[in-house]
């Protein structure tokens, strides 16, 4: 057997969630090893916005400015019907101190995460397959034949962690909707600051401006579970099934590279009730998983990374700072997780009648109150 590698923290998965907890332990004077199953990290995916939450978020890692500079700051955000009126609007940057969200393209995040990690800290190739608990380490084995012994893991492995599986029976829900996501050059009059979703039945369209003058976009359809049909979906099929959308949706659609286009059904994490397993800990997608209703998966990674950081300066007992960090974290996350999925189930209304009313509905409500629905999650600080 090939003599096992050691380190104190092992990150598994060196995702949004992972490389962040790597940068702010490294910030602590804590070098933790990254182990990540891709064998490359490649510009993968399509855009991302994060929230103000977020961006506060990188500010204690000081890493705010650059994510804004590298990316594009929003001013707006709207929900339009499908013929492009608005339903609701919100100010972005005028909320709490002012912090805009910032809509990037992934590849862009991920490289300036990378940057910022000691490159003899990342190991690319590394698919963790099994983790055992020898006594006070972790043994934890790789697809590659390759072992690492580390005397606390922090698992950011996604959504379908095998940390996860190692230590808690849990549960995938699947929305009941499927979504394609693009990235095409903004050679329309779209003003550049301005985010939108568009409700309409059992479907809905985002377009997003991200930095170089590009549109990130995703088309959201209700659909069977891992249906054939949707997964040979072409960009044809996609276009024809927005057509009754406003404009520019399916001139967007139409300007996307086709091979580009990524297709992911969604799915959430039923929450689960522990976060903290001795010497390892949970973080990320691993945790907690939800639905993109609310553009909160990576914000909650990001202001996991910084609070889990933050609880091992506190506690000399690594344990006991997972304990804290799950007591810190558990109840925004599942609260995120429970409103991402409701706000779901009426994004993608399936009856027209009642997509239509739901409609007239929200028009009716005062702006202050999504206001101050964004107002809340927008907040972050390390108490
Ligand atoms: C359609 C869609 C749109 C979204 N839009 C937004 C948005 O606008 N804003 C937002 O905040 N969030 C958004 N999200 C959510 C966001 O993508 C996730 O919450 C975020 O990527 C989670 O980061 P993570 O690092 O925890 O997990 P991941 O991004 O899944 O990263 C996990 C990493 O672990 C690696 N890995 C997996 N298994 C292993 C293993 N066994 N061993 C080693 N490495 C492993 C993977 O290769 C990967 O690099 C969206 C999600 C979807 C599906």
């Amino acid at each position: 057997m090939m003599n096992a590698r050691q380190t104190t923290f092992l990150i598994l998965g060196g995702g949004i969630a992972g490389l962040t907890c790597a940068i702010a332990l490294q910030q602590k004077g804590i070098d933790a090893m990254v182990a990540e199953g891709a064998g490359e990290f490649r510009p993968a995916g399509a855009g991302i916005t994060l929230a103000a939450n977020a961006m506060k978020a990188y500010r204690y890692l000081g890493l705010d400015e650059l994510i804004t500079q590298a990316g594009n700051p929003l001013e707006y955000f709207e929900v339009l019907d499908r013929k492009g009126k608005t339903i609701s609007a919100v100010q972005t940057n005028t909320l709490g101190d002012g912090t805009p969200p910032v809509a990037i393209h992934r590849g862009t995040l991920h490289q300036v995460l990378l940057d910022r990690v000691k490159s003899d800290c990342i190991l690319n190739g590394f698919r963790a397959k099994t983790i055992e608990q020898q006594e006070n380490r972790y043994r934890v084995s790789f697809d590659n034949g390759e072992a690492i012994t580390a005397e606390y893991v922090i698992a950011a492995d996604g959504i379908r962690s095998i940390a996860r599986n190692t230590v808690l029976p849990s549960m995938l829900r699947y929305s009941g909707y499927t979504c394609w996501r693009g990235v095409a050059e903004n050679d329309v009059a779209l003003p550049l600051t301005k985010a939108t979703e568009t409700w309409g039945t059992a479907s809905r369209f985002g377009l997003v401006p991200i930095e170089g003058n590009k549109i990130y976009w995703f088309a959201v359809k209700n659909a069977p579970c891992g249906s054939e049909r949707m997964k040979a979906y072409t960009r044809e099929d996609i276009q024809r099934d927005f057509a009754h959308y406003h404009a520019p949706v399916e001139h967007i659609i139409s300007q996307t590279p086709p091979e580009d286009i990524i297709h992911s059904d969604i799915y959430d994490l039923k929450p689960i009730s522990q976060f903290a397993f001795g010497n390892m800990v949970l973080i990320g997608d691993a945790a907690h998983a939800t639905t993109p209703n609310m553009g909160q998966g990576a914000c909650q990674a990001i202001e996991d990374a910084v609070i889990l950081a933050d609880c091992i300066t506190r506690h000399s007992v690594i344990a006991e700072a997972f304990k804290d960090f799950e007591q810190r974290r558990m109840k925004r996350v599942h609260g995120i997780v429970n409103r991402s999925w409701t706000m779901g189930k009426v994004g993608q209304l399936q009856n027209n009648a009642l997509a239509g009313m739901r409609n007239v509905l929200f028009r009716s409500l005062p702006s202050g109150l999504m206001r101050k629905q964004f107002e809340e999650v927008s907040e972050f600080k390390l108490n």
